[in-house]
């Protein structure tokens, strides 16, 4: 198989996308040819599209602590980023918020900083909080940044480049606080209790973190199906039902009104099983590519004094090492490890061919390494056998 070795290469970039387990693949198939009618059609084949939608849709909710009413699929998780966002900001400013502010932090994932820099475009305030040289950043931050117009707080659960995993927790008790706050201060309860809506990208979290969103707190959360070895082009927005969005994609009815176009049926039971699978392999995953991941941090590192890691080394998630290699660029190392047998991202997968230095390596202090950094992120392939390869090449390209 390509994954692992058999003189084919190494596959360390499941942060990047991960395959189509083989269950899920099955689970999908029958909607390709034999459930394949519209879900919007009223005839016996059409409900029987819908009803595979309802009951994915059901699973999915029920594994992320939810209602079936707060779960939305969409073609992406830029897609249920975009609705959460703009759509959030757009219901503010029909409610006669004509400036909202959002907060988010200078290390999210694009999908998040490139809709907040065009909704910055069309007069919404922001702010980036900046995270510490680990990529951490604190419930006190966000505490600090709320202000009277505070529409959106959005802070990824784990970051996809370095891996650090944000407190999720502390930041959705910080706004909750703050709510209650503005709530026993004013008398218009109804209007204000909702705000700030807490967003969280939650892509790079779901195979290795706890998702149930009650105990996270969050309003929004956001997953992608080809991250939790399920298809591409399906994406989950979770959102309170208290919580009112303007949808960005406007047609159809599909999805209660929320995101028009057609249900791409097969990925949404795909990306139901995956999630499904990723519940079920959550803790004995974690343990046993957390402990892959630290054989190869160690290995590197003991042996490499021209290469150091990125992020932090408790606060970080199962399945990622970030290095930056002293003099040598990402750009040149990359066809290098190709080379070598070892796929690897510089960066993220998304900015891979831009080549500009990461931004996220940067915001943590090191503006002149940014443009060294490579990723590598294990998965459910990954064997021992794979990091021992990964240490070695590491080690020879270093010296
Ligand atoms: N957010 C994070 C943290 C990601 O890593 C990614 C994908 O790289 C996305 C959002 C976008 O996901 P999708 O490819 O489903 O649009």
């Amino acid at each position: 198989m390509f994954l692992s070795h058999k003189n084919h290469g190494v596959y360390l970039d499941y942060a990047a996308t991960t395959p189509v387990s083989p269950a899920v693949h099955a689970a999908m198939e029958p909607y390709f040819h034999e459930i394949f009618a519209n879900p919007s059609s009223l005839h016996i084949p059409g409900q029987k599209a819908q009803n595979a939608v309802d009951e994915a849709r059901a699973r999915v909710a029920e594994l992320i602590g939810a209602s079936w009413k707060e779960a939305f699929f969409t073609p992406s998780a830029t897609e249920s980023i975009n609705l959460a966002l703009r759509g959030a900001v757009q219901t503010a400013k029909h409610r006669g918020i004509p400036n909202p502010h959002v907060i988010t932090t200078n290390i999210e994932h694009s999908a998040v900083l490139k809709t907040i820099r065009a909704l910055e475009a069309e007069g919404t305030e922001a702010t980036f909080l900046p995270a510490d040289n680990e990529g951490l950043v604190s419930a006190q931050q966000v505490k600090e940044a709320l202000r009277e117009n505070t529409v959106l707080v959005s802070v990824m659960y784990v970051n996809n480049e370095i891996g650090t995993v944000q407190p999720i927790k502390e930041i959705a008790k910080t706004i909750s606080a703050y709510r209650q706050s503005r709530i026993a201060n004013s008398n218009q309860q109804s209007a204000i209790s909702n705000r700030p809506i807490f967003h969280t990208d939650a892509v790079q979290a779901a195979n290795y973190l706890p998702l149930a969103v009650d105990r996270l707190g969050v309003d929004m959360m956001t997953l992608s199906g080809h991250k939790i070895y399920g298809p591409k082009g399906v994406g989950l927005l979770y959102k309170k039902e208290a919580v009112d969005l303007t949808p960005i994609v406007t047609g159809g009815e599909q999805e209660r009104g929320l995101h028009a176009g057609t249900e791409n049926v097969p990925a949404i039971v795909g990306f139901s099983a995956a999630l499904e699978d990723a519940e079920e392999l959550k803790e004995s995953e974690r343990q046993r590519v957390s402990a892959l991941r630290d054989m190869l941090i160690d290995g590197v590192l003991r042996e490499s004094e021209t290469v150091t890691l990125n992020g932090s080394r408790r606060e970080r998630v199962a399945n990622n090492a970030n290095f930056c290699f002293k003099n040598k660029s990402s750009e040149a190392l990359l066809p290098q490890f190709d080379k070598a047998g070892i796929f690897l991202s510089g960066g993220s997968a998304c900015t891979a061919r831009v080549p500009e230095p990461s931004h996220v390596i940067a915001a943590l202090g090191k503006k002149e390494e940014a443009k060294n950094a490579v990723r590598l992120s294990l998965g459910r392939h990954t064997t021992k056998k794979d990091v021992k390869k990964a240490v070695q090449v590491i080690r020879e390209f270093a010296q």
